[in-house]
């Protein structure tokens, strides 16, 4: 992993001292567990840190704003250890084979991204870096296990999660983590890339008018000494009943870790360690948890196999679905004001946290794909804008795995009913006082059905069911019965 002694780069470099190493941060915000990081540390050459804001692969919305409190927070622990976060802004296939050069790099190494996108501009840097002589080096961070290592006996890819969890689990665990590197020996300023540089604030990442954070703000600490203390506490505190608690939206009882897992505050390997290792709970609430990591990773290896799945149904018979296009009905539905409870609060957390427990993301995925017969793409990039986690992979399996037209996927058949997933899940209607206030008065049994309380109980503002029930359903099954092949 020695860089070329031959290459033009490293022997100009030499001839000033040590030829720097760039590490490229991405989806890795973090020095714990940075492969990349601790390699450049471990070469003893001076190391330049950056991150490049490529338009093409950066998040957007709410994700966008996680990223600039994360990138603030890698500023300051990086300088903290006397290393300077460089911050570039435009084409990273341009960016970063012009910035090694302009440093006189001998190596840039990065943690792997497994999307399309990030794939492919990956590997057009590769080669642009390998024809101007500068070594690349890319290290395993982000997943536990990488798509192509977990196989069936006769090499393929899973479509099924189970098989693909029992194969992973037969791995081992996987490899425990890095420490963060105790000094960083900064490279300082090289010539040419004040020019290329520029402050987090530049980026343009926070919102100004409106300024719709701040409901992002009374909930998240971005960055990774957040995360971490996150993480403990939960481990400490809150594992003790997540195998069934995580179902509850009106309970505090699962993790609210994945923004942090997302930009790669804390990895997934930390995670998992940290709970396996010294996790409160149950045996059967830390098994549960690991398998919920599991799926993040199912979802990245799927997307990994077939790309396409970012924009296509995986069931090829629903292209032929009809889905509808009704402007009314998403606004009412983006808006939290469908006239039910429990999507209303699950859409209304969504807006003012940029988060949405993961029970009731069902339940509103399958409200938009069924009831309302609308296309999960809408539904997705709603998500994905709105989000604090939004990812391409977790984002897309799940919607595609609502919707029916996924791999592994629930029955379309299967059509939750927002009363009764709300009487079971948020029984004395909790998590609906919390985010629909104007409903906060009314008993328990009428929460989720306000439609059935004296007129003069339900207040003026909150909308009538925009869709039957028994309508919704119906279109739906029909629409779906339809396709040829539906089953
Ligand atoms: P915990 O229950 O504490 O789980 C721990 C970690 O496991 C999570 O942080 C997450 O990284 C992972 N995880 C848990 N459930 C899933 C799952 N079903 N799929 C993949 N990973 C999972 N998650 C995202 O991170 N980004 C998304 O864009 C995203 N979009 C979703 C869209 C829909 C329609 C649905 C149904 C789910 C989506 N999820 C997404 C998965 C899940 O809802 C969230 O990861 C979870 O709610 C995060 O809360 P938590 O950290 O408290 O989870």
């Amino acid at each position: 992993m020695s860089p070329s002694s031959s290459s033009p780069a490293s022997a100009s470099a030499s001839a000033s001292g040590a030829a720097p190493v760039i590490v490229w941060f991405r989806d890795d915000l973090r020095l714990a567990d940075h492969p990349a990081l601790s390699h450049a540390v471990a070469s003893g050459a001076p190391v330049l840190c950056l991150f490049v804001h490529d338009p093409r692969t950066a998040p957007s919305g709410a994700a966008q704003w996680w990223l600039h409190g994360g990138l603030c927070a890698l500023r300051d622990d990086l300088s903290r250890m006397g290393a300077t976060l460089h911050v570039a802004h435009g084409d990273a296939t341009v960016l970063v084979p012009r910035l090694a050069q302009l440093a006189h790099a001998a190596q840039v190494v990065w943690n792997r991204r497994y999307d399309p996108q990030g794939r492919e501009t990956d590997t057009t840097i590769k080669a642009a870096l390998k024809q101007d002589g500068v070594a690349a080096h890319s290290f395993a961070a982000s997943v536990m296990h990488e798509p192509w290592t977990v196989r069936t006996r006769a090499g393929d890819a899973f479509r099924v999660y189970t098989a693909w969890w029992r194969a992973a689990r037969a791995m081992g665990d996987p490899p425990p983590p890095l420490p963060a590197p105790r000094r960083i020996g900064d490279a300082g300023m090289p010539d040419g890339w004040r020019a290329e540089c520029v402050g987090i604030d530049a980026l343009g990442f926070l919102p100004v008018a409106p300024d719709w954070a701040g409901g992002l703000r009374a909930t998240w600490h971005p960055g990774e000494a957040a995360a971490r203390a996150r993480l403990h506490e939960f481990v400490q505190d809150d594992m003790a009943g997540y195998a069934t608690a995580r179902d509850r939206p009106d309970l505090p009882a699962t993790s609210m870790l994945s923004p942090a897992l997302r930009f790669g505050h804390i990895s997934p390997r930390q995670a998992w360690h940290a709970v396996a290792c010294d996790g409160g709970g149950a045996a059967e609430d830390r098994a549960k948890f690991l398998a919920e990591l599991g799926w993040r990773d199912f979802a990245v290896s799927l997307l990994y196999e077939q790309p396409e799945l970012v924009r296509s149904n995986f069931r090829t018979e629903f292209d032929a679905m009809p889905w509808r296009n009704d402007a009314r009905d998403l606004h009412a539905w983006q808006q939290g004001c469908t006239g039910y409870p429990i999507v209303d609060a699950g859409m209304r957390q969504l807006w003012r946290t940029g988060w949405m427990h993961n029970r009731v993301r069902m339940i509103v995925a399958s409200f938009l794909t069924k009831h309302l017969l609308m296309d999960w793409r809408v539904g997705e990039g709603w998500f994905r804008d709105t989000l604090v986690d939004a990812d391409i992979a977790s984002n897309v399996v799940n919607w595609q795995w609502v919707a029916g037209c996924g791999v592994d996927a629930a029955p379309y058949f299967r059509v939750f009913n927002p009363v009764l997933q709300g009487k079971k899940f948020d029984p004395d209607g909790t998590y609906v006082r919390r985010w629909v206030p104007e409903l906060a008065h009314l008993p328990a049994s009428r929460i989720h059905c306000p439609w059935t309380c004296a007129p003069a109980e339900v207040p003026r503002g909150y909308p009538a069911p925009i869709v039957g029930l028994d309508e919704g359903r119906a279109r739906a099954l029909s629409a779906w019965r339809g396709l040829s092949g539906a089953t």
